[in-house]
């Protein structure tokens, strides 16, 4: 059902992208019940207290997620966004770094934490996204996606951390 409202835009945002566009399964109302549904059924009975969702479309999937799986929503945004005291982590993109942040009091120490964002590319944003959980004591129960790239491996950047994806392309 997913796969034919997932529409590719090649070279966007930049040459040699395909992007994965969402936005027809979001406007499908059975599509979008259903993958809030099946990115939350592993982590049903896993006792999550947060569910952290990363900047932008990460928000979009996170917060019904936490809701099915009646836990707290807490963002993870590009620097400079979140107004109270912030920890970040800087991580590696293709050309050059990028950097992602978390308020400090969003997360307690012993808090599990299921990750959520809409596509799994190289890894690196989840990875970093991790990092800022353990830094605050929490424990990084999972890392659910909506799509993972599965040529670009970014599975293995994960070490390890449980990873549940919908839809994945080889
Ligand atoms: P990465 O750190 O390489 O795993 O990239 C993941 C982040 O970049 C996610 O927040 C995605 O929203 C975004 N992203 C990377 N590649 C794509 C793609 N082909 N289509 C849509 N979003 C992507």
């Amino acid at each position: 059902m997913y796969r034919r409202l997932i529409r590719d835009i090649p070279d966007f945002p930049e040459p040699g992208v395909v992007f994965k566009d969402i936005t027809p399964v979001l406007a499908n109302r059975a599509a979008f019940t259903a993958l809030v549904d099946e990115m939350a059924e592993p982590f049903r009975n896993a006792q999550i207290d947060k569910v952290a969702g990363i900047e932008a479309r990460g928000f979009i999937l996170a917060t019904p997620v936490a809701d099915v799986l009646g836990a707290g929503f807490v963002p993870i945004r590009k620097p400079g966004k979140l107004p109270a005291e912030v920890i970040r982590e800087d991580y590696e993109l293709e050309y050059g770094t990028d950097a992602l942040e978390v308020h400090r009091d969003g997360i307690q120490a012993g808090d599990r934490v299921l990750i959520v964002d809409d596509v799994l590319a190289t890894g690196g944003t989840a990875a970093a996204a991790s990092r800022l959980v353990h830094r605050l004591g929490g424990d990084v129960a999972g890392v659910s996606v909506f799509i993972e790239l599965g040529f670009l491996a970014g599975r293995r950047a994960l070490d390890g951390t449980p990873l549940h994806s919908l839809v994945v392309y080889d």
